[in-house]
């Protein structure tokens, strides 16, 4: 790293990381966390509460990552730490079915109109890969149609130009994907309508689905330009594929029914995750029960899990969307609003070259004064100004995002302390972004 800043080394956070990274891979178990694009020492966070996070040196952070999007009510609210202690309470697995996992499934499907039926499993990137088998099982078809800089987990065929982590780390895809995996993936540049319906003309036949972010948040938040999903929509049902529409970081955060609430274009097939797992590890896909009704043990694709319906995270998912009423996203808008206000004014101030980009109450900063409309664009923006500004904010008490190819989350627990912080730390953040050096 050849920017002209050297970050500031919590002691107990460097001795931990020195310690995990002897017996965890790069220290820790997901790569974005471990501050390879912005240098320096991951903090090791010991406790949260409402909109702060605590490392383990003691230092406090007003959290804008809110652990990468399930947190909307902020950390330990009350109901959800009661939901969560009650079930745990009354037994921690039982691996048969429980009332609970019924009232989740209810309310998901309550929410977002297209969804009739659900599974639950146990992480973003399982209920993609389900979705996957699904969409392949009902079509009887191979091929998978995927946007470059959209990240849908780490499931093998959907690693090629991906964004999130896969983006932080440069990689053009991954090791240990095999070429067929690989080779059943067309990847098309998002936002382009005219390169999906090029695909459809040479390969339609093959085609079991197309796979997008409802909104794209893992190249950064870019939005899908207006049309954009009602013409894979169009494109999908005109070739007999499905369209799977991911929801994992948009689900139940930038309306109660995610993307699909703001757009209203309805998918085949729908993955879930994040904030419907209250911050435990659950997810779901689902959509109509025709649809469904070919998952095993009604059909014949097959799907399983352990641990699925967990009583605990079923408990925590459902008191988050239980509090999630018309206050608490009226907040989340109303914060990322006033975010997006105070980032823009600062780094224009500055007179650093910037573009904040939303994607309803998701929204990330882009070093440009290019619009961005997809990966090629989102990588073609001053990507190394991004670490000073970060290192600026994290000693200053804000928690960003470690990574410029990934979207800010705001909580409805924010208030005006966590904005006089975050306030007083933007101007130097934004003059460090101004006085960054290309590396050469
Ligand atoms: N899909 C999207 C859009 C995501 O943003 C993510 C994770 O960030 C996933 C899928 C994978 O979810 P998980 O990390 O729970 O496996």
């Amino acid at each position: 790293m050849s920017a002209p800043f050297t970050p500031i080394t919590p002691e107990v956070s460097a001795g931990l990381f020195a310690r995990a990274a002897e017996v965890i891979p790069g220290g820790v178990n997901s790569p974005v966390r471990a501050f390879n694009s912005v240098g320096g020492t991951p903090r090791f966070m010991v406790s949260a509460q409402g909109p702060w996070l605590t490392d383990a040196d003691g230092l406090r952070y007003v959290d804008l990552v809110s652990s990468w999007g399930p947190m909307i009510l902020g950390h330990a609210h009350p109901a959800v730490v009661d939901a969560v202690r009650s079930a745990a309470g009354s037994g921690l697995s039982f691996g048969a079915p429980t009332p609970a996992e019924i009232e989740l499934a209810e309310a998901i499907i309550d929410r977002v109109a297209p969804v009739e039926q659900v599974r639950l499993v146990n992480s973003g990137t399982e209920a993609v890969m389900s979705a996957i088998r699904l969409a392949r099982g009902i079509t009887g078809r191979t091929v998978l149609v995927k946007f470059a800089g959209c990240y849908h987990g780490h499931v093998d065929a959907l690693l090629a130009q991906a964004g999130s982590g896969v983006a932080t780390l440069g990689l053009p895809t991954s090791p240990g994907v095999t070429g067929a995996q690989a080779g059943d993936t067309v990847v098309v540049p998002y936002n382009d309508l005219e390169a999906v319906r090029q695909v459809f003309a040479e390969r339609g036949s093959e085609i079991a689905c197309v796979i997008t972010e409802a909104a794209a948040g893992n190249m950064g938040a870019v939005a899908p330009r207006p049309g954009f999903n009602q013409g894979l929509r169009d494109i999908t049902r005109e070739h007999g594929a499905l369209l799977v529409i991911d929801e994992v970081m948009t689900g139940f955060r930038v309306s109660p029914a995610g993307w699909f609430g703001l757009e209203g274009v309805a998918g085949d097939l729908y993955t879930f995750g994040k904030v419907m797992s209250g911050g435990l590890p659950a997810a779901a896909f689902g959509g109509p029960a025709a649809h469904m009704a070919h998952l095993a043990p009604a059909g014949p694709v097959y799907q399983a899990g352990t641990l699925s319906g967990n009583p605990v995270a079923v408990a925590a998912g459902l008191a988050t969307l239980r509090q999630a009423d018309k206050a608490v996203y009226d907040a989340l808008d109303a914060n990322a609003e006033r975010l997006v206000g105070m980032i823009g004014g600062a780094l224009r101030e500055a007179g650093v070259p910037h573009r904040v980009q939303t994607a309803g109450n998701m929204f990330s900063i882009f070093f440009t004064e290019d619009e961005v409309v997809d990966y090629e664009t989102a990588k073609a923006a001053q990507t190394w100004r991004f670490p000073p500004f970060f290192h600026a904010l994290l000693e200053r008490g804000v928690y960003a995002p470690p990574s410029n190819f990934e979207a800010w989350f705001v909580s409805a627990a924010l208030d005006d302390d966590t904005f006089a912080v975050i306030e007083k730390a933007l101007p130097d953040a934004a003059r460090a972004a101004a006085a960054a050096v290309q590396p050469a």
